[in-house]
């Protein structure tokens, strides 16, 4: 027997993340210019790095023999400032996905449980299972989380429940009133966590007031990310909004210094970048608009979303995903989320969305 064989056998049974195909990769492997592929994979933001996330970046590079500063003073005042959120109210992460992971590792035991809805966002399952506690996975309704399912499956050991919204891959999302609803009836012993990781791309009138609920709710955290609308995905930072108690645990067990000094001030900067934002949020609008409509000329069904993607149903779709790569454009492959006949493209530019329509109509015949 080999250390392998001895690790927990939830561990062995990770079946790992699959990102979206890398630029590079792509061109290595078919010989491409990365100048010519276009990658809608991975939800990325296509107009780039905020100029003033920029600016801030160029300011820290002659600090970084020091290490950052572990409780992320200025991020956190710049997100209380934003959301008047008190900064014990605040976890920051590496990405939202460490602190999805955070949150699992502060709550979860392998005698516990946790919710989540089938087809939501693959890092709950696997932040889960790496705990060792016993994955709930609700089916769906219409692609969308049905709540009052995932009501009904809290358990006496549920420790989390995971609620996307709006919700990746599918691009679905619950109106804010049944959200309210459901947080409302959870029992005290478990938290809800909400992950808006696509919050600033909700037209305003459908963003819900989660923050004014953590006053009134003592089981809610919710998650936000700079990934997406501030375009710093690959600077990686994310966090949380929870009551102090709930911040303070998952604080325990988070690495000191999980966000590095470049990420803390980018990402205090591009929140402050409200043009970007706005650019950002309008960009989306347009590029989903034309992306859908040529879904639609193509006869293709998709399902509606509410995020800065959109997932399709095409007859064979790991061929016409190569047949894709093979034209220099990367979309992704959303099988390991239970949907094996659909694609998922995220909206870049609008040459990069007539691009990848062109393609596809290619890829179809
Ligand atoms: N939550 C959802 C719903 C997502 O789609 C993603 C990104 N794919 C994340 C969290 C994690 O993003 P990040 O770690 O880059 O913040």
């Amino acid at each position: 027997m080999n250390v392998c064989d001895l690790a927990p056998s939830y561990i062995r049974a990770i079946a790992p993340y699959q990102p979206g195909k890398p630029i590079s990769e792509l061109a290595r492997e078919m010989g491409l210019d990365e100048a010519g592929i276009i990658k809608l994979a991975s939800n990325e933001n296509p107009l780039g790095v905020s100029p003033l996330a920029q600016r801030a970046i160029r300011s820290v590079l002659d600090g970084l023999a020091r290490y950052p500063d572990g409780n992320g003073f200025e991020l956190k005042q710049a997100l209380s400032r934003r959301y008047g959120v008190a900064p014990e109210n605040i976890v920051l992460g590496n990405g939202s996905n460490d602190v999805l992971e955070i949150a699992a590792r502060a709550f979860l035991t392998p005698q516990a449980s946790a919710v989540y809805s089938q087809h939501a966002f693959v890092v709950y399952p696997l932040a889960v299972q790496a705990m060792g506690a016993r994955g709930i996975e609700v089916p769906a309704k219409n692609f969308g989380h049905d709540l009052d399912a995932m009501l009904r499956a809290v358990g006496p050991d549920t420790r989390l429940v995971f609620v996307a919204n709006p919700n990746n891959p599918t691009g679905t999302m619950a109106p804010s009133s049944e959200l309210e609803a459901f947080v409302a009836a959870l029992p005290e012993h478990v938290l809800l966590v909400l992950d808006e990781a696509y919050n600033e791309y909700l037209a305003p009138e459908l963003v819900a007031d989660s923050v004014g609920w953590l006053n009134k709710f003592h089981n809610l955290l919710i998650i936000r990310t700079f990934s997406k609308v501030y375009g710093l995905a690959g600077l990686r930072v994310g966090y949380a909004f929870g009551t102090p108690g709930v911040a303070d645990l998952m604080n325990r067990v988070r690495q000191p210094f999980n966000v590095n000094s470049v990420s803390l001030a980018a990402a205090a900067a591009a929140l402050d970048d409200t043009d970007f934002v706005r650019q950002s949020f309008e960009l989306n609008r347009t590029g989903m608009a034309q992306i859908t409509a040529g879904l639609q000329r193509l006869g293709i069904e998709y399902i509606p979303s509410y995020g800065n993607f959109v997932s399709f149903k095409v007859k064979d779709a790991r061929g016409v995903y190569h047949k894709l790569l093979k034209a220099g454009v990367i979309v992704r492959p959303i099988a390991s989320y239970g949907m094996p006949d659909y694609l998922r493209v995220s909206i870049g530019l609008e040459s990069e969305n007539a691009k990848f329509l062109a393609c596809l109509r290619q890829a179809l015949t």
